[in-house]
This record gives C-alpha cells, structure tokens and sequence, in this order.
C-alpha cells in the first residue's frame, strides 16, 4: 500500500510505503497556530519509508514538550506538511490534512489537552493527555 500526500499547491508531493505508526491529534499552543485555531492532526511515519519531492522551508522552534521541533511546509502555498523532531530522527510527521485521502488518519489520542480553549472539539472516546504522552513505539 502506497499512501499519498502533498501541499494544495502541488509544488510538494510525497510517498509513503508503510502504514502510520500513530495518529494524534494535538491541541499545544504551536499547534494552534499551525491549524488556525484549532488542533493538528498529525499521523507519525518512519522517516525511511516516506520519499518527499519539491523544497519545503524548515522553521525550527523549541516545543513545550523540550523537543527540538521543524515544521516544513510549502514556501508557495504555505500548507504545512510534515513537522519532525530533532530527538526522533526516524520519524517523520505528515499533517493529515495532506493526504490525498485523509481517511488514512486515524486518531488514536488527544495530546495536549490542557492548552487547547474552552471552545474546543475535543473527542470524548480518544484518550485525552493534558500534556506530551509517553513516545510512541517503533
Ligand atoms: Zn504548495
Ligand atoms: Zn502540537
């Protein structure tokens, strides 16, 4: 199964060749910058099975969780399309909404809780995390 993805503009395209090792969806306060308002979704890759084509922009940023984060997203359209960190150099993060098919994403928790506002839709089956949840295992 190859699973698909890029930028609205089309400039980045990207391929996978394994299935996701988790899907989050995560309320921290860079998240809500990145997504509007509301929560990224962001399904967690092994770095080696995903092939980027197209230039994206890194900007790295420090994350409340202490991690050393990029976020890499279109210098055209400005879709943000991965983000990944320095302290999980095997992962790479694609934001759900790049997926040709954003069935493919499917949300296994909800980190970060306790940043989000009190208008948030916040799922009440999802396990919820106030904060950064243990890593996930590869
Ligand atoms: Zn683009
Ligand atoms: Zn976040």
């Amino acid at each position: 199964m190859v699973i698909t993805g890029g930028c609205i503009c089309k400039a980045v395209r990207y391929e996978v060749t394994s299935e996701p090792v988790g899907t989050r969806v995560c309320w921290c306060r860079d998240c809500q910058y990145w997504a509007s308002g509301s929560a990224t979704v962001n399904v967690i890759f092994k770095k080696e099975a995903v092939k980027i084509t197209g230039a994206l922009t890194d900007y790295a940023s420090p994350a409340d969780s202490g991690s050393h984060m990029h976020r890499h997203f279109c210098p055209t359209c400005g879709t943000p399309v991965f983000s990944s960190a320095e302290e999980r150099p095997n992962l790479i993060i694609a934001r759900a909404g790049t997926l040709d098919n954003p069935e493919v994403a499917n949300p296994t928790s909800t980190i970060w809780t306790a940043s989000a506002p009190s208008w948030a839709c916040i799922s009440e089956t999802l396990p919820r995390f106030d904060a950064q949840p243990p890593p996930i295992k590869t």
